[in-house]
């Protein structure tokens, strides 16, 4: 494994990593595990990713996530230049990338969740049918579909995300981020729920579901800074 500056590996032995790095790694090591877990992602689909400073641990390419293990750590700085590990990373860096770069992510999970996918080819925009459409900004866009990897995908995902904290991909998927793994993955699980919410609804013959108007999404978001326990 290659060291970070600043903390050299020691000749013929794993390179000695920050407390902070290590614990960031087996949370994403344990968010992309979930993912698979939870049926969001199939196969070697997906990719997770936390910001450290500014060197960025993402999952290596192509790797089971339940392989996954302590040794497996791949780093890059915000110029995608590797800084950590031996692993290929997730083909998908230019679009974890661009996100960390033009916002205050701290998190991003990538999945291929079922009905979110299923949605991304029906619509531009994922239909208000549920509240918790302000917990993620307010109507979440779908970014036109690009290859994979691109940097054409890349842009087309930061496009959608303005003012939004997750979208989704075109014949593709979701990605959300956060100010924690936790949180970028809870926007993604709602995210897949709303979807699959719309389309149980929509599948209704005969029936049009109805949807909530910019107004009661704005009384939700401000509702929501306020939920949960104090502080
Ligand atoms: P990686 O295995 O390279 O992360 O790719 C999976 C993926 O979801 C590409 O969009
Ligand atoms: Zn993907």
């Amino acid at each position: 494994m290659k060291a970070y500056e600043g903390v050299p590996g020691i000749p013929g032995q794993s390179p000695r990593i920050s407390d902070d790095m290590a614990r960031t790694w087996a949370d994403v090591v344990a968010t992309a595990r979930r993912s698979a877990a939870d049926g969001l992602v199939v196969g070697t689909s997906g990719n997770v990713s936390a910001r450290v400073g500014d060197v960025v641990l993402v999952t290596p390419s192509g790797i089971p996530f339940d392989r996954l293990g302590p040794d497996d750590l791949v780093g890059v700085d915000l110029d995608g230049r590797p800084v950590l590990g031996e692993a290929v990373p997730t083909s998908e860096l230019p679009m974890h990338l661009a996100v960390y770069r033009a916002t205050d992510a701290a998190a991003i999970v990538h999945t291929h969740a079922v009905h979110a996918t299923a949605v991304s080819t029906l619509v531009t925009e994922v239909p208000t049918i549920h509240y918790m459409a302000a917990a993620l900004g307010g109507p979440v866009r779908v970014a036109p579909y690009a290859l994979y990897g691109t940097d054409e995908l890349a842009a087309h995902v930061l496009a959608a995300l303005a003012d939004r904290t997750g979208c989704l991909l075109r014949n593709h998927g979701t990605l959300t981020y956060g100010a924690t793994l936790e949180q970028a993955y809870d926007r993604t699980a709602q995210l897949e729920w709303m979807c699959r919410v719309w389309l149980t609804a929509v599948s209704v013959p005969g029936r049009t579901p109805s949807l909530l108007g910019p107004d009661q999404l704005a009384e939700t978001a401000a509702k929501l800074r306020g939920y949960g326990q104090p502080g």
